[in-house]
């Protein structure tokens, strides 16, 4: 038997994987919890655009596992279900500067491998006819794709009960308690052969509680906007300085989104609002006929280093697991984080390029 702490894309994401593969699997979530990261999360599957310098190692697991999502829209059923769509990105510059920073942006895609092209006005305008007319270009990359992140996640649960995986909904977990191949949490106890903790920026709180060890994790809070907007059609994915947009169906469009350093707050906040409003009159027109569908909060789980935390936590036990951490790109991240643990709980190996990423990293 499998425990997975947490139900968000990334404790589902495994416990379908897992399930799939044979083995038995608990997913333990609770509704006490706020600002879930995956409920607000605009889905954008998107490595190029993530990318930073000096974070190479960070990119090339966002490559592996776009490249496992391309495999999945192969099968066009699951394709339209989830709302995976390939459809590449446009970054748009409103005024010089913007220009400028795309040409930087390309210099850097470059070193990474990747071709992307800069467009002028007019041909900007020619691809997506519904964007202001003051645009003065952007910059294609090719196949930076999007996946519908609340269908996704409904997906997961409907395939996870159907192959006899369970999903128990209670109070908070404060901590767990091992004891040989028992699991003690909220006064019950399970078999278990692994244990692993995906409860996204609240994982530490529960690892804290349960073995003193703090991981350097924190909350980054984003809010994102869902909007129906009869009048606006896009065919890419549209990245503009302070916001980025992805076209859903039935003339929706998700908007995302602020970061900020809020600690677990997931209020909404004016100036937040205003933010994104405020960029969206930049970047849009025809705001007039938008309405506003939905107001989304959620906390990104982000690691001081920018990287996941994806291992066993060989300092308590090896059957004591960590998945989180997975800040901006848990969406894009699910399916190569699943593998990589799956792996783990098969094989009790972790592949030399992932262990980059193993909780040992803290020294903890
Ligand atoms: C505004 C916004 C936009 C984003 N856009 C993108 C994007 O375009 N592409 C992308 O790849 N990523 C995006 N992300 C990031 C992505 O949402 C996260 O990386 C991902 O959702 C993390 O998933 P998770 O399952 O680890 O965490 P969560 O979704 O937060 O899930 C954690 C789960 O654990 C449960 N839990 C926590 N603590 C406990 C406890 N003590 N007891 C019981 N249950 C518990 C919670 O209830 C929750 O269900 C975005 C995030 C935000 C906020």
């Amino acid at each position: 038997m499998i425990i997975i702490l947490g139900a968000g894309i990334i404790g589902l994401s495994l416990g379908y994987d897992l399930l799939n593969k044979g083995k038995k699997v608990k997913i333990f979530d609770t509704s006490d919890i706020k600002a879930k990261s995956t409920i607000a999360s605009v889905g954008m599957l998107a490595p190029l655009i993530e990318a930073k310098p000096l974070e190479r190692k960070l990119f090339d697991l966002m490559i592996e596992s776009k490249i496992i999502w391309e495999k999945l829209q192969k099968n066009t059923n699951f394709s339209k279900i989830v709302g995976l769509k390939n459809n590449s990105s446009l970054m748009i510059a409103l005024n010089k500067d913007d220009e400028e920073k795309l040409r930087f942006k390309q210099k850097f895609f470059e070193t990474l491998g990747y071709d992307s092209i800069i467009l002028s006005k007019n041909e900007t305008l020619r691809m997506e006819p519904f964007l202001n007319s003051n645009i003065v270009g952007s910059l294609f990359c090719d196949k930076q794709n999007q996946v519908n992140p609340m269908l996704y996640k409904n997906f997961l649960i409907k395939e996870v009960l159907g192959l006899g995986g369970e999903i128990i909904y209670e109070k908070k977990i404060k901590s767990i308690t091992i004891k040989k191949k028992k699991i003690l949490l909220n006064d019950k106890s399970f078999g278990f052969d692994k244990v692993v903790i995906s409860c996204g920026v609240w994982s530490n709180e529960i690892i804290y509680n349960s073995f003193g060890i703090k991981f350097p994790t924190r909350p980054l809070k984003g809010i994102s906007l869902l909007l129906k907007a009869p009048l606006l059609k896009f065919n890419h994915n549209l990245w503009f300085k302070n916001i980025y947009i992805a076209q859903r169906e039935n003339e929706i469009l998700a908007v995302g989104a602020t970061e900020e350093e809020k600690g677990f707050d997931s209020s909404v906040k004016m100036d937040e609002l205003f933010f994104l409003t405020n960029s969206l009159w930049e970047s849009l027109p025809k705001l007039e006929d938008v309405t506003l569908n939905e107001i989304k909060v959620g906390l990104r789980p982000a690691v001081y280093d920018g990287n996941p935390i994806i291992g066993p936590l060989e300092s308590v036990s090896p059957d004591i697991i960590c998945n989180f951490g997975h800040y901006r790109n848990g969406i894009l991240l699910a399916p190569i984080t699943s593998q990589i643990i799956s792996q783990y709980i098969f094989e009790e190996n972790i592949a030399k390029e992932h262990k980059f990423f193993s909780p040992k990293r803290f020294n903890l």
